[in-house]
């Protein structure tokens, strides 16, 4: 049995929190490969390191000053040491950082030492070997993310290894230059790193215990989701259900290996598991509720429409020329409606019209706004009947209009529309009829 354990941000943002980790770790014999993000927030004013990072380079690379964040910098990562009482001392670690700085080795290096410097604290507390990421996540010269290389460099260098300390979110380009992924990147590091070894389960430590049925925001004390598929979180996250970063599904997911989330302030949760399938039941006929606001759709009509051969395809057209992805496609006998950002269609709003115009002389043309989508996601709704019914009549008793409604091939999800302002109710509604009154 092999886990690979990463802890985000706020889980390593202090010594207690180090503390906290190693209690973790060194609890389970088999959580043997760790990667780490830089120190995140304290509390809810703090800033995390790894934007003190950018703001300093900002400032030391165009001549402004910048001292001040350095200091600040040094003292974060000084206060963990101390409070740790480790015998470490990062000051040529520093010094090099500086002078890299002042000639400007690049923003992404410069927030790439956030995690550096903290992996190089956690070997140093955990008592693992420390290997840095320059040397096995790899990248093309074009800042392009090799994985099939990154992979084998990974396999290689760790498989011969019984424990380390791998830090997250960077690695490095053929010439040795840091590239970083997008913010959040250390959970694809933990992601790799637990492909290449053939890990048992990925452990992906945050200060959550998991994902939440819906946002906590909107729904008092939501219940937690316990298992959860791969195909259902990308559901949930792409209407905007934020835990784990996207990229960090694929690599494990090609490999099977299970992702496990869980609350390194509460390690007795069980957290959420997300498995490629399972047979364990949900709880309620859903699996979780999300949804995104300030949609907008083109509404086309034309008489004749279906008999038409490739209106679809000169109607999408014109949004592919002004570069706006379309979300949703409802389509009627004479009609269809093209579900946008209302913010990427906003600035062409009138070429496209005018284009639609002119591509396929449609009747009519007609414009919504301010809506909200709201994605029903299970993989119990396939086996019930009436999921439909119960849902739109939630909606109905709570005076909501539905704009739009869109169910995937799959029966995996739901989607439907409404105003911006009929947003939460619309949630807490489709919440109340099937996880309060299911309880
Ligand atoms: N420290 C980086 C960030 O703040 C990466 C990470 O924490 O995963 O985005």
């Amino acid at each position: 049995m092999r886990k690979v354990v990463k802890f985000g941000g706020s889980s390593l943002a202090s010594a207690k929190q180090f503390r906290k980790v190693k209690a973790i770790i060194t609890e389970d014999k088999t959580r043997c490969f760790v990667v780490p993000s830089a120190p995140g927030k304290r509390d809810s004013k703090d800033t995390k390191v790894t934007d003190l990072l950018y703001q300093c380079y900002d400032a030391a690379s165009t001549g402004q000053s910048y001292k001040r964040t350095f200091e600040q910098i040094k003292e974060r990562f000084n206060e963990i040491i101390d409070g740790l009482k480790l015998d470490l001392n990062l000051d040529f670690e520093f010094d090099k950082i500086e002078e890299n700085f002042l000639n400007k080795a690049g923003r992404e290096y410069a927030a790439s030492r956030g995690e550096y410097l903290n992996g190089i604290i956690l070997a140093n507390y955990l008592g693992f070997p420390f290997v840095d990421a320059a040397d096995v996540i790899c990248f093309d010269e074009n800042g392009q993310f090799l994985s099939e290389k990154t992979n084998e460099e990974l396999a290689a260098q760790l498989s011969t290894m019984k424990q380390a300390v791998i830090p997250g979110f960077y690695g490095a380009k053929p010439d040795g230059t840091i590239k970083t992924f997008s913010r959040g990147g250390s959970d694809v590091t933990g992601s790799l790193v637990a492909r290449a070894l053939s890990a048992d389960v990925y452990e992906n430590w945050t200060d959550v215990s998991g994902f939440l049925v819906a946002d906590p925001r909107i729904v008092e004390n939501p219940a937690q989701i316990g298992t959860i598929t791969y195909r259902e979180l990308r559901e949930l996250s792409y209407m905007g259900a934020s835990v784990l970063h996207e990229d960090a599904i694929f690599p494990v997911r090609k490999e099977g290996i299970p992702i496990n989330i869980r609350n390194t302030n509460c390690p007795e949760d069980p957290g959420t598991l997300i498995v490629a399938n399972t047979s364990r039941k949900t709880p309620y006929t859903i699996t979780g509720i999300a949804g995104k606001k300030g949609f907008c759709s083109v509404i086309i009509e034309k008489a004749m429409m279906n008999a038409e051969v490739g209106f679809g395809r000169k109607v999408l057209e014109i949004f592919e020329k002004y570069n706006i992805p379309f979300e949703h496609m409802p389509s009627g006998i004479d009609s269809m409606s093209v579900f946008v950002h209302q913010d990427e269609f906003e600035e062409n709003e009138q070429a496209v019209l005018s284009g639609i115009q002119r591509a396929v002389q449609p009747d009519f043309v007609e414009l919504e706004t301010d809506l909200a989508l709201i994605a029903v996601v299970g993989r119990g709704m396939k086996a019930n009947r009436g999921t439909a019914s119960r849902l739109f009549a939630a909606l109905a008793l709570a005076n909501i209009n539905v704009r739009m409604i869109d169910q995937g091939s799959s029966e995996l999800n739901i989607i439907i529309g409404v105003h911006n302002e009929d947003f939460a109710n619309a949630i807490r509604a489709i919440y109340d009829v099937f996880v309060k009154a299911e309880l």
